[in-house]
């Protein structure tokens, strides 16, 4: 067959479909739980019908990057737009990394940065984090220098921990080592510590942004790249030239210019982490034997338990999806507020019966 045409390096991946299959109750991938509501919805159906399929999509994604940056308080030119963050992190690999480069990440953290070194061969080391999850930045950046490593990658808040790196030991590890850090701020909407205001005093730093999680636009694949010129420039130069589409970008810049409804969402999203953790700490009370609930500054909470198998399977069995993360672990993203109050009684009825065996 085939195979001995397909380099070991992806002889043996297997198909990936984080989603398969569409839960009652989706808490599994940190989306928001909110929809466009129906006056935005209407602005959607215009731009769908004034969108012109026949023609290439804006290749500069103008539009979306001046609706986003006035957002966040960037000039569009410091901006590369991509099909999500997840193609960014594919085209920063790509294109400043080089065969025999060295990257950093940890475990847990966002797999695809990882899965990204690994395709374009370039060695990916994975610092374990500690036990309590916050990490020693001083470590870090003792382990970034002994290895030489060329860039770090990292999400802060980290997806799955939920945990921060503050922005003074962000700043510091930037300052201390040789190497671009990729300082991924997916959910830094959740938490205050963001490095954008500063963004062009380090001329190694490249901070990503997505509209899928607290935007609610996971469905359009739009995200970002905020950098210095020299990196933008290269980020441009050697991304796919139409590599965000017409109706993604058309979409985008109207549900970014509506400022009050990102607030809105913003507010509605963290409101409904505070619940979830609340109740979870709740249970926790009950249960301190079984489960460990962690802090949290993202849209989701981590729970370690020794029972995560038994949950996750169970909660399945009735329709409510969660994110098993390693052997021991399990994310939960906020939901709306039925699905949140659906999860927690499941969760705790599950708990019961287990611990009563
Ligand atoms: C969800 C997520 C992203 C977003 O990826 P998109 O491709 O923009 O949807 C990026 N980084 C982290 C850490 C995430 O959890």
């Amino acid at each position: 067959m085939s195979l001995d045409f397909i380099p070991d390096k992806v002889k043996k991946l297997e198909v990936y479909y984080p989603i398969d299959h569409i839960y009652r109750v989706r808490l599994e991938t940190n989306e928001s739980f909110i929809e466009l509501p129906t006056e935005l919805k209407r602005k959607v159906s215009e731009i769908a019908v004034d969108t012109k399929f026949n023609r290439y999509p804006d290749p500069a994604a103008r539009d979306v990057k001046e609706a986003f940056g006035k957002y966040i308080g960037v000039d569009p030119k410091y901006l590369t737009a991509g099909s999500g963050s997840d193609e960014l992190i594919s085209v920063i690999v790509n294109s400043l990394l080089e065969k025999g480069n060295k990257a950093l990440t940890f475990t847990p953290d966002f797999s695809m940065y990882a899965f990204y070194c690994r395709l374009a061969e370039v060695e990916c080391i994975r610092m374990k984090q500690p036990d309590d999850l916050i990490l020693d930045i001083d470590e870090v950046i003792k382990k970034a220098n002994e290895e030489k490593v060329n860039i770090i990658m990292f999400s802060n808040p980290c997806n799955p921990t939920a945990q921060g790196v503050s922005r003074t030991d962000v700043i510091k590890l930037i300052e201390n080592v040789n190497a671009i850090v990729m300082l991924d701020e997916a959910y830094m909407d959740f938490w205050n510590q963001s490095l954008i205001p500063d963004f062009q005093k380090y001329n190694n730093l490249i901070i990503l942004k997505t509209c899928s999680k607290f935007v609610g636009l996971a469905a359009l694949r739009v995200g970002f790249a905020i950098a210095n010129e020299d990196f933008t420039r290269v980020l441009n130069a050697t991304r796919s030239p139409f590599n965000v589409n017409s109706l993604s970008q058309g979409i985008a810049t109207e549900v970014l210019k509506n400022t009050e409804f990102l607030d809105e969402c913003k507010a509605k999203i963290i409101e409904s982490r505070d619940e979830l953790h609340r109740s979870l700490k709740k249970i926790e009370k009950d249960y301190q034997n079984n489960i460990k609930v962690f802090d949290t500054k993202t849209n989701f909470v981590l729970v370690q338990t020794d029972l995560a198998d038994t949950i996750f399977t169970k909660l399945h069995e009735r329709d409510i999806s969660i994110r098993r993360q390693g052997k021991n672990y399990l994310r939960i993203t906020a939901g709306a507020p039925e699905e949140n109050a659906e999860f927690i009684c499941e969760f705790e009825t599950i708990l019961a019966e287990e611990t009563a065996k």
